[in-house]
């Protein structure tokens, strides 16, 4: 697993300070239940902190690339990924009963954020990978891939309410 840290030291103990991060990491590869995703591209983060005497509150922002699978055609692509998150950070002696539920709480000024991170990265990903808006999918009769290449299934077929329609016409 990946090793994120930061060190908080600098702000802990100064009300009204802030301190930037720029980090790079390497991310492996997860199974997110329908499909193992893979990153085409290191994890950028980058993060401010901010002492408000109450928590450290932390700006974020995460920028990767991931390999996909698309949902209608099911050819690989490189999904972009690119989002901004708050957290609140509160070392233990500090937190509040709220606060033990929704902060990440710190022992030390030594902190691992790679968790954290991917949380984000996780709850900030579709429901389905979606290749491009203009995606044709595949053919639901012959499996081509309508993106590659017109497929002619279903040119013939007449919508069954116009056929009884049309001789119903005919009647006349
Ligand atoms: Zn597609
Ligand atoms: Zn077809």
């Amino acid at each position: 697993m990946n090793n994120v840290k930061v060190n908080v030291a600098q702000v802990r103990y100064r009300e009204g300070e802030s301190v930037c991060f720029d980090l790079v990491e390497d991310f492996s590869s997860f199974d997110l239940g329908t499909e193992i995703l893979s990153f085409q591209a290191p994890v950028h983060v980058q993060l401010q902190v901010n002492n408000t005497s109450k928590v450290l509150l932390v700006h974020g922002k995460i920028d990767t690339k991931l390999n996909a699978t698309c949902g209608l055609c099911l050819e690989t692509f490189v999904y972009p990924l690119s989002l901004s998150f708050q957290d609140e950070w509160i070392f233990r002696a500090q937190a509040t009963d709220d606060l033990l539920e929704t902060a990440l709480i710190l022992d030390k000024d030594e902190i691992e954020i790679n968790e954290r991170i991917f949380e984000q990265i996780v709850l900030a990903l579709p429901m389905k990978f979606i290749c491009s808006a203009e995606c044709q999918g595949l053919c639901p009769t012959c499996g081509a891939n309508r993106n590659l290449a017109p497929c002619h299934c279903g040119e013939n077929d007449i919508d069954p309410r116009l056929a009884a329609l049309a001789k119903w016409q005919s009647k006349d």
